[in-house]
């Protein structure tokens, strides 16, 4: 590993960084007449993914030029294959790309079930909605609450798709996994690590949305949290960032899912309705997510938009879901890739009466 040292670090600077050099298995030379370059050589132990941060959060260490021998969990590497995440019948990576669907916000139970039968239909592997709603005011919509864990439960089972919903809180996380398959992680959460610490002791599957204003090393940081608690189901979702324009709600970053796709093994998905904000802008984002490379969509539908609680300018009716699932499975079809479709409900096997199940 190759460190940049500040042209102000002291004698005893320096001895700190032997000492932490130390401590971490490498032999340490300072490098250059300024010797403000230092060459760290593994000595002895196996490397751990903290060596990197363990050298970047000394005062006088500017920058890391070269990673360290042990790579961060989320990293890709080489000639390493894609990480399949499966859910149901949903898959994730390595050629497998699947849709999420549904509602916002939970509204009641009978329009969740009519989404849900609906986006089912079209090609949704998952199904989405929030029972808790991150919003940007205190007076808005705050969701159902614990009551649309309920209805997910209930939807779930009767329509034969597993469910994704946000948990905001960790003194909600147990409740939420209860009858989440996904917790969602969401933008606004991204960088809170007592709750990915949370999510991540559940051992159910993980989407991780990007923060509106987060780097993709932040990203990944965040996914870290995750991973370093042995939980390696990480699905994250690129929603757009903060852009100077609100043509767009957010500006999507198709760069950052070309990028992610090379840099970790991770499976990516573009979440078109937060970035395009409005409804005709959702399924040519939804496209360009795909064609960058992302393993899975997630879109906002709703039967009745204008009467929506939340988000219901960039809700798609479910034909219109419809619509670009059939494109979804015609454009990942270019690339050898294939939109895994719901598999029909298998019967109950009947036990007889009386029998011991
Ligand atoms: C959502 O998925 O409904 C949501 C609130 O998204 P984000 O966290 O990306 O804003
Ligand atoms: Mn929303």
């Amino acid at each position: 590993m190759l460190l940049r040292l500040s042209r102000t670090a002291s004698a005893a600077d320096l001895e700190v960084l032997a000492r932490v050099a130390r401590e971490r298995g490498f032999e340490l030379s300072l490098l250059g007449r300024e010797r403000s370059l230092a060459e760290l050589v593994r000595q002895a132990g196996a490397g751990d993914p903290g060596d990197r941060a363990a050298f970047e959060d000394l005062a006088f260490v500017e920058a890391v030029l070269e990673a360290s021998d042990a790579p961060e969990l989320f990293q890709r590497r080489p000639g390493q294959a894609d990480g399949v995440l499966e859910v149901g019948a949903a898959a994730f990576g390595g050629g497998h790309v699947s849709l999420i669907a549904g509602p916002c916000a939970l509204e009641s139970e009978e329009r969740l079930l009519a989404t849900a039968r609906a986006v089912r239909a079209a090609g949704a592997t998952l199904l989405r909605g929030g029972a808790y709603k991150p919003r940007t005011s205190p007076h808005s919509f705050q969701g159902v609450g614990r009551e649309g864990l309920a209805w997910l439960a209930r939807v779930s089972a009767e329509v034969g798709l597993p469910v994704v919903t946000e948990v905001l809180d960790p003194r909600d996380v147990a409740a939420v996994a209860e009858v989440a398959d996904v917790l969602q992680v969401g933008a606004r959460s991204m960088s809170n690590s007592a709750l990915l610490a949370e999510v991540a002791r559940t051992g159910k599957a993980i989407l991780l949305k990007r923060g509106a204003a987060a780097t993709v090393r932040e990203f990944l940081s965040a996914a870290e949290h995750v991973l370093a608690r042995g939980n390696g189901r990480v699905l994250l979702c690129e929603r757009g960032v903060r852009g100077f324009d609100k043509t767009t709600r957010n500006l999507l970053d198709l760069g950052a899912v070309a990028y992610l796709k090379r840099a970790t093994h991770l499976p990516v998905i573009v979440d078109p309705s937060h970035a395009a904000g409005r409804s005709e802008l959702v399924a040519p984002l939804a496209r360009a997510g795909l064609a960058a490379g992302a393993d899975g969509l997630m879109v906002e539908v709703h039967p009745e938009p204008r009467e929506a609680r939340s988000d219901g300018a960039q809700a798609l009716l479910p034909e219109a879901f419809a619509a670009l699932a059939r494109d979804a499975a015609a454009l990942v079809r270019l690339d050898g890739r294939h939109l895994v479709l719901p598999v029909e409900p298998r019967p109950r096997p009947r036990t007889p009466e009386g029998a011991r199940t």
